[in-house]
């Protein structure tokens, strides 16, 4: 049952927490994963309000005539007009636009054609001009620009030419009075997207300071020009500046520099975003929506009309998406988290774990939000599953240990349980043979009586009596012990308490075993009281154990001599029965004491007996109350020796 027990709990426990590890690490994986999902909620939550209120902002920056959105996704606005024209950022406008003939025209079909001659006529002229100065003929250059600087359609060109070529020839005077008659007279002219005035100044400019004073003037939007020709004039403007600078304007030079850098890239989207237009003005909705670029994946246009019909926007990249989610503390569900917006279906980079993707929402049905940390930290799951399972094998092992020392209990129990089977077999052939033999004896003896064998021989006849009498009396005490066990295994043995002399106790055992002994040599008894007690015991049991201490040492001891003492201590009395016969090895002392158990000693040497005087011993005293032990010398003999407790005591 206990064996069963031993071995039917540390599976049981095993079984369970197997289970509820199981259960255990799913819910702590579930939880991680679930931290995993709210925290890209969050980042999508935030990428959205971002997208929002960059959109208002830039409402905001329209209605109130700005020109500056001051969100981190609103660097890239765009404004689309009722009429689908870019109205920020523009586009490069047309070119300077073509004379009206209708004035020349006035006058009929031939002044049309004359008028139309002479033009073609004054703008190879102009070529001509353009060609001289180019090749440095600066006296030629000067004349044919004078000649055409009075007409209405030459007229800027020649004049911004002459300008020039005055400079060359030293003409500062004159080069800064042909700039304000152009200044004067044609206000609202450009070259090619560059307003006469702007292209003016930039004559005048000169000086490095005058240079980088005109150049920040254009890029805080004193001219009203198209981001691409910004660039351009500024990209002039810089190349006149000289590489080495003093510091202070070196330092302006580094500022324009990385005004200049964003200007390209608003004057790229412009160009870029030309083509996305039709498409913008017709998808438009008052809730905004976003897709990537037509010509370039990795921008996004996010963009939605405004009651005005009027479709505004900003143009935004990944990365910005991502910085402008900002951080928060619920995002670090693992170490080095961070967030990734991908197009959707798109793979994240290589050496990054994805630890969640969620999409970003139906306005931006292209992309996903991606929570990734680096492959080489380690997988915030692995990290939960290696603590649970740590402490699985810690439970684990300790119940495998367990349930080993059960199999090894009950592989004891079932040796021991074979053992006493075979002990309890020899028993029963053992007990045959030691009731046969005092029988046989007496059937023997009290046959030659009954034939008259001893007839007249007085001495015989005792003798013949004696042997009927001892092996009677050895047949009672083997019968008294076979009866005793098998009370004691039932359980009904009952004991009756007297108060004895544990001296008087000893004595007697040893005159009754006298009188039980036959003829043939024996060894002489000598019995020793050195301080004698009273105990309460149950007289018969203590006789007949020391009944069976002296028959063994008398059995085992050979003819030596046999010692019975007895003393008392404070407590206890004890009566020690000692010998000089082979001894009992230290392994067999525990042994000895078990139900039917004989050592191999016993059996070689022939000595005859049950194996159940010992066990009985252990049993009565114990029960008494008392203990019994024995101490031995190989060779020497063995001393066993009751102790039981003092009746005042
Ligand atoms: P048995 O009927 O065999 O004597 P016991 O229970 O009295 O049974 O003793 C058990 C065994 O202990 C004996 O078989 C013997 O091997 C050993 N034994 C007992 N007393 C002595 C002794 N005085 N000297 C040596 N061996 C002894």
């Amino acid at each position: 049952m206990l064996s069963v027990l031993a071995l039917l709990a540390p599976a049981a426990g095993i079984a369970y927490l197997g289970a509820v590890s199981y259960r255990d690490e799913k819910g702590a994986v579930n939880a991680q994963q679930e931290r995993q999902r709210q925290a890209a909620l969050a980042i999508a939550g935030r990428i959205d309000r971002a997208i929002g209120e960059t959109l208002d902002a830039v409402d905001r920056t329209i209605d109130s005539g700005g020109d500056r959105v001051d969100t981190p996704l609103g660097r890239y606005w765009f404004w689309i007009d009722g009429d689908g024209q870019l109205k920020r950022p523009r586009i490069v406008q047309a070119m300077e636009p073509p004379v009206s003939l209708s004035r020349g025209c006035a006058f009929g079909l031939e002044d049309c054609v004359r008028e139309l001659t002479t033009r073609q006529g004054r703008l190879a002229k102009l070529h001509a001009a353009q060609a001289a100065e180019g090749a440095g003929a600066w006296t030629d250059a000067r004349r044919q620009y004078t000649q055409l600087a009075s007409a209405d359609d030459t007229g800027p060109a020649a004049l911004l030419g002459l300008a020039r070529v005055l400079g060359k020839l030293g003409d500062a005077k004159g080069a800064d009075a042909q700039l304000a008659e152009l200044d004067r007279r044609f206000p609202d002219r450009n070259f090619e997207g560059v307003p006469v005035k702007l292209a003016t100044a930039v004559l005048r400019a000169q000086s490095p300071d005058a240079l980088l004073a005109l150049a920040e003037q254009i890029v805080g939007g004193a001219f009203d020009v198209d981001a691409i020709v910004k660039v351009g004039v500024l990209t002039r403007l810089r190349e006149r500046l000289a590489a080495d600078l003093p510091p202070a304007l070196a330092a302006r030079r580094a500022a324009l520099d990385e005004r200049m850098a964003e200007l390209r890239n608003l004057a790229r989207m412009a160009a870029g975003l030309a083509d996305d237009v039709p498409e913008l003005v017709h998808t438009a909705t008052a809730s905004w929506r976003g897709h990537a670029a037509a010509h370039q994946a990795g921008r996004i246009l996010i963009y939605r009309r405004r009651p005005d019909n009027t479709v505004t926007g900003i143009a935004v990249d990944a990365h910005m998406l991502e910085a402008a989610a900002g951080h928060e503390n619920s995002d670090d569900v693992a170490l080095h988290v961070r967030p990734l917006v991908l197009p959707t279906g798109a793979k994240g980079p290589p050496d990054q774990r994805e630890l969640e993707r969620i999409p970003l929402g139906e306005a931006l049905s292209d992309l996903s939000l991606a929570l990734v940390n680096p492959q080489s930290d380690p997988d915030p799951l692995d990290d939960i599953i290696r603590g649970r399972s740590r402490r699985h094998v810690v439970f684990t092992s300790a119940l495998a240990l367990a349930l080993g020392l059960g199999l090894l209990a009950m592989i004891r129990g079932a040796a021991r349980a074979r053992e006493l089977a075979q002990l309890k077999s020899d028993f029963v052939s053992t007990v045959s043979h030691e009731l046969k033999t005092p029988l046989t004896s007496i059937r023997m003896f009290a046959e030659m009586l009954e034939q008259g064998v001893a007839q007249g021989d007085q001495a015989k006849m005792h003798r013949y009596h004696g042997v009927i009498v001892q092996e009677s009396q050895r047949l009672g005490l083997l019968i008294a012990n076979l009866l005793d066990y098998a009370q004691i295994e039932k359980g009904t043995r009952r004991y009756t308490p007297t108060r004895e002399q544990a001296g008087e106790l000893a004595r007697h055992a040893v005159t009754t075993f006298e009188a039980l002994r036959g003829e043939g040599p024996r060894n002489p008894i000598e019995v020793e009281v050195s301080s004698d007690a009273s105990v309460m015991v149950d007289r018969d049991v203590v006789v007949q154990a020391l009944l069976n201490l002296v028959s063994n040492a008398a059995k085992y001891g050979g003819e030596h001599p046999i010692e019975v003492r007895v003393a008392a201590d404070d407590l206890m009395a004890s009566i020690s029965v000692t010998d000089h016969g082979p001894g009992i090895p230290a392994h067999e002392q525990a042994r000895i004491f078990r139900e039917f158990y004989r050592a191999p000693e016993a059996y070689r040497s022939g000595v005859e007996g049950t194996g159940l005087g010992l066990a009985l011993v252990k049993r009565h005293i114990e029960a008494l109350g008392g203990t019994v032990e024995v101490a031995s010398t190989i060779g020497q003999g063995a001393t066993f020796t009751i102790r039981l407790p003092r009746e005042a005591a």
